[in-house]
């Protein structure tokens, strides 16, 4: 997604919205079983002479494995934003790495007349991704000791919180 910087220079001070679909593919990023999923976003940037600072938001809808029962989950990730983007201009000096008082890596940059978000897109929804996936805040999941799915179904298998890992040792210990 490609900010213009002269057509926000027009409108300094102002708040200029922005909303675009960009395929995940494009930004980068692999996202396994929702190859084709796109990435909406929605934005409004403004020219503040140096920077130009771009809030909103984005979001995408995915498919994956649900964690717990291993369906097919669908979910959303989105993340909302604010961000500034610098100028980087020719004159700048060379950045000294030993005394760079603001390599911090949360700063964003660009340079001419193009502001590209893809980057900052790219490693924005790489942050945000669920550690867990589930299809839905209360899946049962399956049982350890069966292996039915308790969303569909209930077994009569005690509800021990033993660690299967624990189980196989106790198997052993009794042979
Ligand atoms: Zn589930
Ligand atoms: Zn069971």
């Amino acid at each position: 997604m490609k900010i213009l910087i002269p057509s926000l220079e027009k409108h300094a001070g102002e708040f200029v919205p922005f909303s675009d679909q960009v395929s995940l593919a494009a930004l980068g990023i692999d996202a396994a079983g929702s190859e084709d999923a796109v990435m909406n976003i929605n934005v409004e940037a403004t020219y503040l002479g140096d920077r130009v600072l771009v809030k909103g938001r984005w979001y995408v809808d995915l498919k994956d494995v649900c964690s717990r029962c291993l369906e097919q989950a669908d979910y959303r990730q989105e993340e909302q934003f604010t961000e500034e983007f610098t100028r980087l201009t020719g004159s700048a000096p060379e950045a000294d790495p030993d005394c760079a008082p603001f390599a911090g890596e949360e700063n964003f940059s660009y340079s001419g007349d193009v502001l590209d978000l893809a980057e900052y897109l790219r490693q924005s929804f790489l942050m945000s991704q669920p550690l867990k996936i589930l299809c839905r805040e209360d899946c049962r999941g399956l049982c350890p000791v069966c292996g039915v799915d308790r969303n569909r179904e209930e077994c009569c298998c005690q509800d021990e919180k033993i660690d299967p890992r624990l189980r196989v040792l106790e198997r052993f210990k009794k042979k």
